[in-house]
């Protein structure tokens, strides 16, 4: 009968065993193992490189589009840009905004916030009241160091808006009237009109 080559007894000689052995040892004895499972954290040992930012002594570098806090602005002479026309309340999906608005005195046809408040604990950042403002009454800064121990803190009023909106926004557009001198725009005073009769 033919021999089977598969169950052969493969026999090694005594040098090659001894070898084996050796390596065997070897490797017991340098934890050979325990390296090569440790491979992926020794190579990040030698190549660490820190990804947390040690706030507060160090800041991200935010993107140009980043919505944090909202401020009201005003035009470059001063006067504030926001019409009092209550848009930015109804498109805001929070309820965080309250405008309160009166006519401006002996000006009938033009109106102002005489109040305007934001319950800034309710905002979701979504910018909504900016795209709604038909002034660019409203910004989005980049501020967003706002946290505070009592809630009651940001419940912002308007001139608490407005500061915030003179620290971020320190170029300011020019009136409207002077921007666009042959387009209807809001909030135009017609002096030569009687004012209105109370
Ligand atoms: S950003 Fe959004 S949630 Fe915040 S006040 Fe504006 S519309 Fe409301
Ligand atoms: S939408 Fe603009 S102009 Fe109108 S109340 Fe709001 S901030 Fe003022």
């Amino acid at each position: 009968m033919k021999e089977n080559p598969y169950n052969r007894q493969i026999t090694r000689s005594p040098n090659h065993q001894m070898l084996n052995h050796f390596k065997t040892w070897i490797k017991t004895i340098t934890f050979y193992e325990i390296l090569v499972g440790m491979k992926a954290t020794l190579t990040h040992l030698l190549h660490y490189k820190p990804i947390t930012l040690q706030y507060p002594h160090e800041k991200r570098t935010l993107p140009d589009t980043y919505r944090g806090m909202l401020a009201l602005l005003r035009y470059d002479d001063g006067t504030e840009k926001c019409v009092g026309c209550d848009l930015c309340e109804a498109a805001c999906p929070s309820r965080v905004i309250k405008v309160i608005s009166a006519e401006v005195p002996d000006e009938p046809t033009k109106r102002f916030a005489k109040e305007y408040y934001m319950d800034m604990t309710r905002c979701l950042f979504c910018g909504l009241c900016v795209q709604a403002c038909p002034v660019d009454a409203l910004g989005m800064t980049r501020e967003y160091e706002w946290a505070v121990y009592d809630k009651r803190q940001l419940l912002l009023n308007k001139p608490q808006l407005l500061a915030i909106g003179d620290r971020a926004f320190p170029v300011r557009e020019k009136k409207l009237e002077l921007q666009h001198p042959n387009v209807a725009f809001f909030n135009v005073a017609f002096k030569h009109l009687p004012p209105k009769v109370s």
